[in-house]
């Protein structure tokens, strides 16, 4: 009951988001981010009709994906190592959302080749600046774009970013500015369409809706809080 009441809730905050920002209704997909929960929990939201699901590890991707009916679809929202990737990839992932460098970018074309697909890949970008975070910097993928979009078996569907954490959701709006400019400007300059923009978490998924998110990865407004105890993370 929890988990239907929260979804329901989401749901209606993305919708009137939408209609603020004058944007079509159903513009923005809900990925419910599972990392933690267990499959009963997933299973839940399952049944409330949600289809799309986050992972930050692909171990537990892994683990849950098998468990799950067939036609869940899965992205992967954390870095991902090289030596993952395909693992990654025959596991039928639909998304690999934190493509955080051009080598890494390089293997996953290098390996969709090898296994005859194409790979549907977002570019993380670390749009605060902040030296410790994962991604590119917006310089660094400027000057890296045409490396990026001449790799063979990647479908660069967009940009991702993980602000820094911020006291109200209002303080994620300048960073959710900076990745949809961002995307504009490389859009501008061509040759991708980039229809997606993954931003917006539990507490700020609204403020990335105005802002035009097209993904919205929300883990604790639908599923509660996390408890890191008495896992890996
Ligand atoms: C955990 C996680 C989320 C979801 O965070 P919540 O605050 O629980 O909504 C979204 N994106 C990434 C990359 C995450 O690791």
């Amino acid at each position: 009951m929890y988990i239907q009441n929260q979804l329901a809730e989401i749901r209606a905050g993305i919708a009137a988001a939408e209609q603020r920002a004058g944007r079509p209704a159903g513009s923005v997909t809900l990925l419910a981010v599972s990392k933690t929960f267990p499959v009963a929990d997933i299973m839940q939201a399952y049944a409330d009709g949600q289809r799309l699901f986050g992972e930050n590890r692909l171990q537990e991707a892994m683990e849950k994906a098998p468990q799950m009916p067939r036609d869940c679809r899965w992205h992967i929202i954390g870095p991902l190592q090289r030596n993952k990737v395909r693992k990654a990839l025959e596991l039928g992932v639909e998304l690999l959302e934190a493509i955080d460098s051009l080598k890494l970018a390089a293997a996953v074309s290098r390996i969709a080749g090898e296994l005859g697909i194409t790979a549907a890949i977002l570019l993380e970008v670390n749009v605060d600046g902040e030296e410790s975070k994962h991604g590119f910097t917006p310089d660094g993928l400027r000057a890296e774009w045409d490396e990026l979009t001449a790799l063979p078996h990647l479908d660069i569907r967009g940009l991702m970013c993980i602000p820094a954490p911020t006291e109200n959701p209002e303080g994620a709006r300048p960073a959710f500015r900076t990745l949809r400019n961002l995307a504009a400007e490389l859009r501008e300059r061509g040759p991708l369409p980039l229809p997606e923009l993954s931003m917006g978490m539990s507490h700020d998924y609204t403020i990335a809706v105005e802002e035009g998110s097209t993904i919205v990865r929300v883990g604790s407004a639908i599923f509660g809080k996390r408890d890191y105890s008495t896992t890996s993370h």
